[in-house]
C-alpha cells in the first residue's frame, strides 16, 4: 500500500514538473521579441514640418531669463523636445541666404531679394525625386513673397524638376503670420504634405520698421502659432505622433549698441549668427538641451535621415542628438 502510494505521488510530482516546465517553455515563446521584419519596416517619423521664425534676437526669445516673449515655446512645447542652445547661422545671416542654408545644406551668397534661385537643389527636391511623388507632398508656405525663389534651383540639372508646392505671400505681396498659418492649416488638410516649411515674418519685419513693442509682440504672436500648429498636427491622424517639428530662425539681429541694434541683421556679429533649434518629434528625446555647436546647413541631411531617404551629394554632418532613436 505504501509503495503504491509512492508510486502515485511520484506519478502526480512529474506530472506537475511537466505541466510547469511546458508552462514555462509556453511563457518563453510568448516573449519572444517581433520578427526582425517588423523592426526594419516600422518609420515612426513619417512627416517633418520646419517652422522659420523670421529674425527675433535670441537674446529676446531663449536668451532672455523667464523667456517671457515664448511662453508656449518654452513651457509646452520645450518638455516635449530637444533644445539646441548653441545653434548658429554661420554663413550669410540675411533672409534667403539663411533659408537656403536650412533647405540646402549650403551656404550661399544669394540675392535676398528673391531674384535668384539657390545654387544647389533643396532637400524638397531631393525628397521628391526620391519618392516619385507629386509636387503637394513637399510645400514651402511663408508670409513673405520672395521666399518662392526657394522652390526652384539654378542647378541645371535639377532646375524646373520635382519642385515642391509654393504658397509664399499673396498674389506677390507679403501676408501676416496668422494668415500664413490658415493656409498651413489648410495645406494640411487638402494636401497632407510628408515636408513642409513655413515661415513667419512679423519679428523681422517690426524690426525693421525700428518698432520695438512691435517686435515683441510679433515674437510672441510667432510662439503662439507654432503652439496652435502642433495641437493641430497632434489632432490629425496621418500626423498625430508621427511629425517632427522642427523649429528655427534665418538670423538674428544686431546687438543693441551695434550699428542700428535690433533694427538690422547681415554680418557676423554673434547677435546675428546666434539661433536657436527647438526639435519635438516621436523619435527625439524629451526635456532635453544641447549646447554643442550645430547649425543650420546641418537640418537637410538630419531631415533626410528622418525620413528615410538620401540626400545624395550632402556632406554635412547630421544633428546627431535627433538620430540616436532611429
Ligand atoms: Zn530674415
Ligand atoms: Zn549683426
Amino acid at each position: 500500500m505504501d509503495t503504491l502510494k509512492e508510486t502515485l505521488l511520484t506519478l502526480i510530482l512529474h506530472l506537475i514538473l511537466f505541466i510547469s516546465l511546458y508552462a514555462c517553455s509556453d511563457d518563453s515563446a510568448m516573449v519572444t521579441p517581433t520578427p526582425p521584419d517588423d523592426a526594419v519596416t516600422r518609420q515612426l517619423t513619417e512627416n517633418v514640418i520646419v517652422v522659420v521664425i523670421d529674425g527675433p534676437r535670441f537674446s529676446e526669445t531663449w536668451g532672455l531669463p523667464g523667456q517671457s516673449h515664448i511662453p508656449y515655446m518654452s513651457q509646452r512645447l520645450a518638455p516635449k523636445g530637444t533644445f539646441f542652445s548653441n545653434f548658429q547661422n554661420e554663413g550669410y545671416t540675411l533672409t534667403l541666404p539663411g533659408h537656403t542654408a536650412i533647405l540646402t545644406g549650403n551656404y550661399e551668397q544669394i540675392s535676398n531679394d528673391g531674384s535668384q534661385h539657390p545654387l544647389a537643389p533643396s532637400v524638397l527636391q531631393h525628397y521628391l525625386k526620391q519618392t516619385g511623388l507629386d509636387s503637394t507632398k513637399a510645400a514651402i508656405i511663408s508670409s513673405k513673397a520672395k521666399l518662392k525663389a526657394l522652390a526652384d534651383t539654378q542647378h541645371s540639372e535639377w532646375s524646373g524638376r520635382f519642385q515642391p508646392m509654393s504658397n509664399c505671400g499673396n498674389h506677390g505681396r507679403n501676408r501676416s503670420d496668422a494668415e500664413t498659418l490658415q493656409e498651413v492649416l489648410n495645406t494640411i488638410d487638402n494636401y497632407q504634405p510628408h515636408l513642409m516649411m513655413v515661415q513667419f515674418s512679423g519679428p523681422d519685419a517690426k524690426g525693421h520698421a525700428n518698432n520695438w513693442p512691435g517686435y515683441l509682440y510679433s515674437i510672441k504672436e510667432t510662439d503662439s502659432l507654432v503652439y496652435e500648429l502642433w495641437n493641430y498636427i497632434q489632432q490629425h491622424e496621418q500626423y498625430k505622433d508621427k511629425t517632427a517639428l522642427l523649429i528655427t530662425n534665418d538670423h538674428g539681429r544686431h546687438a543693441d549698441g551695434h550699428i542700428d541694434g535690433f533694427v538690422n541683421h547681415g554680418d557676423r556679429c554673434e547677435s546675428c549668427k546666434h539661433i536657436s533649434l527647438l526639435a519635438i518629434g516621436p523619435e527625439f528625446d524629451h526635456d532635453t538641451t544641447i549646447t554643442t555647436h550645430y547649425e543650420q546647413t546641418e537640418i537637410p541631411v538630419t531631415i533626410s535621415k528622418l525620413l528615410r531617404f538620401n540626400m545624395q551629394s550632402q556632406q554635412n554632418k547630421a544633428i546627431n542628438p535627433l538620430l540616436r532613436h532611429l
